[in-house]
């Protein structure tokens, strides 16, 4: 029996027939990324059950030195979940351990398994008369442990911070087959590194997180959505300062949406129409949550300080959801950008941060330097304004096929848009990580030093080498 026979015998002994499977087909929906850029081949998918089974399994793969590629959801958008083309390594899917094992109403927390899909996790703390503070368009797809390893960020990091910011205790499995358990949460705890932190945003390359402990906040009592129409994407940030200013305490999320990405939309959405009667240059998307007045209270201070910001030039029109359904609308115009840019041609996207501050002014100056670069291109900066962070795309010029262009002028167009956002202080992964997507320009464009300690502590804590193999730096 050949090593690779003798390790496929024994994973499959170790995880039964529901938590082992090497049939080509069977596997063959898990070895392309999300976005379709990125397919590879893997060994098998290895689906166990439990924190026990991850365990034992990684020791399997470590004696054997037969490399893992964890995996959640699939919706990553840097193509870290996919195996490369060896068909050396296995799939770890966590997403048989789906348990909420606990949700403690009064201290607010809640311990997931990693494969917990994020609706459903919303949904418990809904029933329990609570909230995660995360959210974003994938949720239906997205694990907690996928969110965890990625630091996701979403649609409320303006008030709620990203998951880093959620996470309050981590179980993972080792390099080893070690189980780290610190999933307790301690207000106070200074027993040196918090070692939980090194695993949040490791893209799998540390450890593979089989629990987490997460904060809930309570239910709030209802939210306001706003739609703003604006002539400048300088006077957005301007209106993001004055709602921040009076409504600070309630504002989750302030989005941008330029005229171009609207009709995108428009275009692409059946039934769907524009908020406001007349069309803009720019418009804000803003929610505002109310957590301890009442909605109707809430409202009467989102309308005196949009009348306000209307007097003071800082938007052009603004309407309110009048109910829940027109606030999901708003939300879905938001949303669907993506996929109607999707449908129109090929596209770079390129998901990056500048200071907030800076934002309207890198804008300014960064699409106009890429279409000139690039003849034909049109670029588009939507999102998270308020977090400093847009996902710039650099459509393709009309008629271009999808295929080549991608590979070859687009990725000249994403080393333009990079250069311009590292001499802007900014950074070339603000949330979907770096995965298989921006190694080179990781390694090109990093901080030496910062890329040293990196490596460092990949060596420390996988000698090997086993774990997500060629994501996030590109050797060890
Ligand atoms: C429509 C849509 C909208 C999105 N919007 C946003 C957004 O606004 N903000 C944002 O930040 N992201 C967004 N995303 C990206 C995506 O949802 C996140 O990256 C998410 O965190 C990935 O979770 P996942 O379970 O699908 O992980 P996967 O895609 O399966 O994996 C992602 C990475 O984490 C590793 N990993 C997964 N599970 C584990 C584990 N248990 N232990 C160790 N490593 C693991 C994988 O190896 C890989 O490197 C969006 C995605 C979609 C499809």
């Amino acid at each position: 029996m050949t090593d690779t026979e003798s390790f496929l015998k024994n994973a499959a002994n170790l995880l039964g027939p529901k938590g082992f499977e090497s049939d080509h087909d069977a596997l063959e929906p898990w070895l392309t990324d999300w976005r379709g850029r990125f397919t590879g081949r893997a060994m098998a998918l290895a689906s166990p059950a439990s924190t026990e089974e991850v365990a034992e399994l990684v020791k399997l793969c470590s004696e054997f030195e037969v490399p893992i590629v964890p995996q959640g959801g699939n919706s990553g958008m840097a193509g870290g979940a996919t195996p490369d083309q060896s068909g050396d390594a296995i799939l770890l899917s966590l997403r048989r351990m789906n348990t909420i094992r606990s949700l403690d109403r009064e201290a607010g927390q809640a311990v997931c398994e990693a494969g917990v899909i994020l609706q459903t996790f919303h949904e418990a703390a809904e029933e329990a008369g609570l909230r995660f503070p995360l959210t974003l368009g994938g949720k239906g797809s997205a694990t907690i442990g996928g969110l965890v390893s990625t630091n996701a960020g979403g649609t409320q990091v303006l008030r709620h911070g990203t998951m880093r910011a959620q996470v309050l205790g981590i179980e993972a499995v080792l390099a080893n087959g070690e189980i780290f358990n610190g999933l307790i949460a301690l207000k106070k705890d200074n027993r040196g590194f918090d070692l939980k932190q090194l695993l949040i945003g490791s893209e799998g390359t540390l450890g593979i997180v089989t629990a987490v402990n997460l904060r809930l906040l309570p239910e709030p009592r209802g939210r306001i959505v706003a739609w703003a129409g604006l002539d400048s994407v300088t006077t957005a940030r301007a209106l993001l300062r004055h709602m921040e200013q009076g409504l600070g305490d309630t504002l989750e999320g302030f989005e941008i949406v330029p005229d171009h990405c609207l009709t995108s939309v428009l275009d692409h959405l059946p039934d769907s129409r524009a908020p406001l009667a007349n069309r803009h240059s720019w418009n804000a998307l803003i929610e505002l949550v109310a957590t301890r007045e009442d909605v109707d209270s809430l409202r009467n201070r989102v309308e005196d300080a949009l009348a306000n910001a209307m007097e003071n030039g800082l938007l052009e029109d603004a309407v309110l959801a009048a109910n829940e359904t027109q606030a999901e609308d708003f939300w879905l115009l938001r949303d669907s950008i993506a996929p109607a840019e999707r449908a129109i041609g090929p596209a770079v996207q390129h998901d990056i941060s500048v200071p907030v501050e800076r934002m309207p002014e890198f804008i300014l100056a960064a699409i106009p330097k890429v279409e000139a670069a690039f003849a034909g291109t049109k670029g588009v900066a939507f999102g998270h304004l308020g977090d400093g962070n847009v996902h710039f795309h650099v459509l393709a010029p009309q008629g271009t096929v999808s295929g080549d262009w991608e590979v070859t002028t687009g990725k000249a167009i994403s080393r333009v848009v990079y250069d311009l956002v590292s001499e802007w202080g900014g950074s070339i992964s603000a949330e979907h990580g770096i995965g298989q997507l921006k190694v080179d320009e990781l390694e090109r464009l990093g901080d030496p030093a910062s890329l040293s300690m990196m490596r460092s502590v990949k060596h420390a804590m996988d000698p090997k080498g086993l774990l997500n193999p060629g994501k996030l730096l590109s050797h060890a």
